[in-house]
């Protein structure tokens, strides 16, 4: 039986003289792993559609437990993100993430549709790597089912307040008043926040997906949304990301070049 889906290789590998291996992270089956035959070849058909973060249609078949690809087309291929090595970390660091939470079977719609956002915002110089980094973290965390409750202090349930701090291990807000009495929590990790992080972080979670890029931040507010969305995904998902380790790195000496 043939399967045809849309698709974006998130990963590649090449298996002896001729064949590759591609992971393709589809809307309907998750990540799917494909055998591509002959295509390390020059002249291989399937060559522009299974290099890494290339988008389009995957056909492929399934013979003993494994699925081989039959055909493929060529949609999209983020190839500027190719050519920037900060560009090409951070999109690296929002595939590892998309794999570590997306298993084989499972839909990820929502997950591959952000992810191609942010893609085609990053590819086409839309926005800064910063910017797309928080947006990412949070949503992806929202899509997967991990929100943190934004509505308002957890035991009060006031909306906004003159102080306002966000529990990242509890993945909740607390208003100042609250913040003050509470004495069970000292060691957990927390943020103070200001009305417009609290803002942009209700806006990256609840938004339309097509209106999730749709916003300007300041600087300063950018480095504390990022802080944020940084730390609610690693207490969260509790792993560190190695490419988020190098995409530091690479900032790191992108300031001391400055
Ligand atoms: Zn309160």
């Amino acid at each position: 039986m043939l399967i045809t889906v849309m698709g974006l290789v998130i990963a590649e590998r090449n298996v002896g003289e001729n064949d590759r291996f591609i992971d393709i992270l589809t809307a309907e089956y998750g990540v799917v792993e494909l055998c591509v035959k002959g295509a390390q070849k020059i002249t291989g058909k399937n060559n522009a559609a299974t290099q890494l973060l290339s988008y389009g249609k995957f056909c492929f078949n399934r013979r003993n437990e494994r699925y081989y690809l039959n055909s493929s087309e060529q949609v999209k291929v983020f190839y500027k993100i190719r050519l920037d090595m900060k560009k090409l970390a951070l999109a690296s660091y929002f595939i590892e993430i998309s794999k570590y939470c997306v298993t084989t079977g499972q839909s990820a719609k929502d997950v591959m549709s952000l992810l191609l956002n942010s893609l085609h915002f990053l590819s086409e110089d839309l926005r800064s790597c910063e910017f797309l980094k928080s947006v990412f973290e949070m949503r992806f965390m929202a899509e997967i089912g991990l929100m943190p409750q934004l509505i308002g202090c957890r035991d009060c349930y006031k909306y906004e307040a003159d102080e306002m701090y966000f529990m990242v291990d509890r993945a909740c807000l607390l208003c100042g008043e609250h913040f003050e009495y509470r004495d069970f929590e000292e060691n957990y990790y927390h943020i103070k926040l200001t009305k417009t992080v609290l803002h942009t972080l209700r806006f990256i979670c609840l938004a339309d997906m097509k209106r999730v890029f749709n916003f300007k931040i300041g600087e300063k507010s950018q480095k504390l949304l990022n802080e944020i969305t940084e730390k609610f995904i690693l207490v969260h998902l509790s792993k560190n990301f190695k490419t988020l380790d190098f995409y530091k790195q690479i900032c790191d000496e992108e300031k001391l070049d400055n």
